[in-house]
């Protein structure tokens, strides 16, 4: 899953990003108002780290100008501590959850993962699919009840496609969530990920469609 944090504090965005990225995401930091709302249209992301003290423009105004374009991107706002009419003006604005500075680190990753699972509808933190069940707050993937090790880039992609499952995913949709903005990675690294990851679950639960892309089995009524 691909977040966008936007913080002009360098070493809090560094820190936040760094945080993120150990909890299995994949992460892109931007540091003004203006460039947020850009790339909020440009780039492909699963959530975003909004600060709302922002130099060109303010996250309050970025998070409208999205809101009001239709962009539905779950979005955490970074308020100060005690602000309650902060808090407020952003969930009204828009934001999904709210978090105040200073920011704790493992909050920052509970609250995102709590959003994205909303958001994508699942009731709870081990989320299914058939006889696969990953466990995202100890980062655990299991095949019928059995632990699989994972690297932490076949965990990402795991994590977007059971998020996505019953989905047909395109291969440069995966590249863009588990590499981000390395683009030295070629389409054809998520074919040689999806390999990887065939072989280590042992079940055929990732299904190819013939020039779409894959679709990892989902039996949710
Ligand atoms: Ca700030």
């Amino acid at each position: 899953m691909r977040v966008l944090v936007v913080e002009d504090e360098a070493v809090l965005a560094e820190d936040m990003a760094a945080g993120l990225e150990a909890a299995g995401f994949s992460t892109k930091i931007c540091r003004d108002g203006e460039e947020a709302w850009f790339l909020g249209d440009t780039e492909v992301l699963d959530a975003v780290v909004l600060d709302l003290g922002l130099p060109k423009l303010d996250g309050l105004t970025v998070l409208r100008r999205w809101r009001s374009a239709g962009r539905t991107v779950p979005v955490i706002v970074l308020t100060a501590r005690n602000d309650w009419t902060e808090q407020v003006e952003g969930i009204h604005s828009g934001a999904d959850d709210y978090l105040t500075k200073p920011v704790e680190i493992e909050e920052l990753v509970a609250r995102l993962r709590a959003v994205l699972r909303r958001t994508h509808g699942h009731a709870g933190p081990i989320l299914r699919s058939g006889v696969i069940t990953l466990d995202t707050e100890r980062m655990r993937l299991c095949v019928n009840g059995k632990y699989v090790a994972l690297t932490q880039l076949e965990y990402r992609l795991m994590a977007f496609m059971i998020h996505h499952s019953g989905e047909v995913l395109s291969s440069a949709v995966l590249r863009d969530h588990v590499y981000g903005d390395d683009e030295s990675r070629e389409i054809n690294a998520i074919e040689a990920l999806i390999g990887r990851l065939r072989r280590k679950l042992k079940v055929k639960c990732i299904e190819t469609r013939r020039g779409l892309g894959y679709c990892l089995k989902d039996d949710r009524p």
